[in-house]
């Protein structure tokens, strides 16, 4: 059986809170001011306030204080999800929040000098590769940017306008052109991970904008071989080679892949007070943001139709959350009143998964 047998809500995206500690800038300038937020996690319940007098409260599925560990975070918010996929579903881990509020802390940190540091995709291939045995598994990377409806290799920035191309019969979502790397080893994904993340500030430095504009996907793709029938497997050895009774047939094969998606800062730019390409650029910030939010509403009130055409986001998503597929957010916020408008439509965009 498989995790989601037990599961009440399938396809259901789960969403977690993050509250970020304080910084520098916070501390100076929040002397005066009380906090913005207040987090029950034994409650799973988040108070916002509103103003001087009175709060709001807001249910979610979990909810990690500023003192919350890399680990736990990894482990409640991804390691399912991890699982999932060796089991051969596709899964989904996405970061949503204001610029500076820890999406690329939580997701992408690499923790070189310090392994308690380790952010979700670090810990989520570690588990993968622990899992991946016999000589024909494997586990190969994509990277790609997403920036203003045009998708860019991160391993190969030379490879823009990468195409999104689903598969009529099975649904499956493919990237013809993107370069997949098979990983050799740990020190080969943190390698690539590196790369990904100059070639992402070289793009953009000469874009002129800042990565907090688009969304970084890590595209992990699994192939594992898995004998049906583990149980009542038995190896028959014929002069020292491993041969499979030949009534079992070969073992299938499993093919799944992770997203982890770092999305771009969700803080409303504005429209009216930029111009040109700015003005462009929220355009396509808001088109795919939005077109995110509500396909998590469709899920969460298991609405039949799941309105992922509307922009490239979505459409790269749409084999990877949703029905089988399992997926998780963090909702990543600052703790400063200084961003009570961008915290609370944040929360707002948590809620609607709920
Ligand atoms: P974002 O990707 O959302 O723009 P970052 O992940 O870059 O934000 O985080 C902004 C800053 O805050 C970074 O210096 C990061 O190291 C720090 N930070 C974020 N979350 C945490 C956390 N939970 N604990 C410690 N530092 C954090
Ligand atoms: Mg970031």
């Amino acid at each position: 059986h498989t995790l989601d047998d037990h599961d009440p809500e399938p396809g259901r995206v789960r969403v977690a809170v993050r509250l970020r500690p304080r910084n520098a800038e916070d501390l100076l300038s929040d002397a005066d001011f009380a906090d913005c937020v207040e987090l029950q996690p034994e409650l799973k319940r988040l108070k916002l306030r509103k103003n001087n007098w009175s709060s709001e409260s807001y249910r979610f599925d979990e909810l990690f204080t500023e003192s919350a560990s890399q680990k736990r975070v990894y482990e409640v918010v991804a390691k399912p999800v991890v699982e999932s996929v060796l089991n051969g579903y596709n899964g989904t881990v996405m970061a949503y929040g204001q610029t500076g509020t820890g999406k690329t802390y939580t997701l992408g940190r690499l923790g070189k000098d310090d392994v308690s540091e380790r952010g979700i995709m670090v810990r989520a291939f570690e588990d993968i590769m622990i899992n991946i045995s016999s000589a024909s598994d494997s586990v190969e990377v994509s990277y790609l940017q997403l920036y203003m409806e045009s998708i860019q290799d991160l391993l190969v920035p030379e490879k823009i306008n990468i195409p999104i191309v689903e598969d009529p019969k099975t649904g499956e979502v493919s990237l013809p052109g993107a370069s997949v790397v098979k990983i050799q080893d740990f020190d080969h994904f943190l390698q690539l991970l590196q790369i990904g993340e100059a070639n992402r500030h070289a793009a953009n430095t000469k874009l002129n904008t800042e990565s907090s504009r688009s969304h970084a996907i890590l595209m992990v793709y699994v192939r594992r071989s898995v004998h049906e029938k583990e149980d009542d497997f038995h190896v028959q050895e014929k002069d020292n080679i491993s041969v499979l009774p030949s009534d079992h047939g070969i073992p299938t094969v499993r093919k799944s892949k992770l997203l982890i998606v770092d999305l771009a800062g969700s803080e409303r730019i504005d429209k009216s007070g930029s111009e040109g390409h700015l003005a462009e650029e929220a355009k396509f910030i808001n088109l795919s943001l939005t077109s995110l939010g509500k396909c998590i509403n469709a899920l969460a009130e298991n609405s039949p139709h799941i309105p992922t055409r509307d922009s490239k986001l979505t459409r790269l998503l749409r084999d990877s959350f949703g029905g089988s597929a399992r997926t998780s957010l963090v909702i990543t916020i600052g703790p400063s009143s200084r961003h009570h408008a961008e915290t609370t439509s944040t929360i707002m965009f948590g809620q609607r998964a709920m």
